[in-house]
């Protein structure tokens, strides 16, 4: 399975990806209209520690741990 090369979302289904094309590395929450939503790594970072915190139930100190490594693996931060 793929994931968002930008955010890290597991993309399951056609419709994860942007515009619904299985070829793109981006899910449709990193691109809308063609453009990325959002522009930096640290405002994703802090978008990935909100969401770790609220889908793990996780501390922000672990949040921020994982987000961190995230970001390491994803193509579109390197
Ligand atoms: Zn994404």
């Amino acid at each position: 399975m793929m994931e968002c090369q930008s955010c890290g979302m597991p993309m399951e289904n056609p419709e994860d990806h942007a515009d619904a094309d299985v070829t793109s590395e981006f899910c449709h929450y990193c691109i809308v209209k063609g453009e990325f939503v959002v522009k930096d790594a640290a405002s994703m970072k802090d978008h990935m520690v909100e969401m770790y915190m609220q889908q793990m139930g996780i501390s922000r100190d672990a949040a921020a741990e994982k987000a961190e490594a995230m970001l390491k693996q994803l193509r579109r931060w390197q």
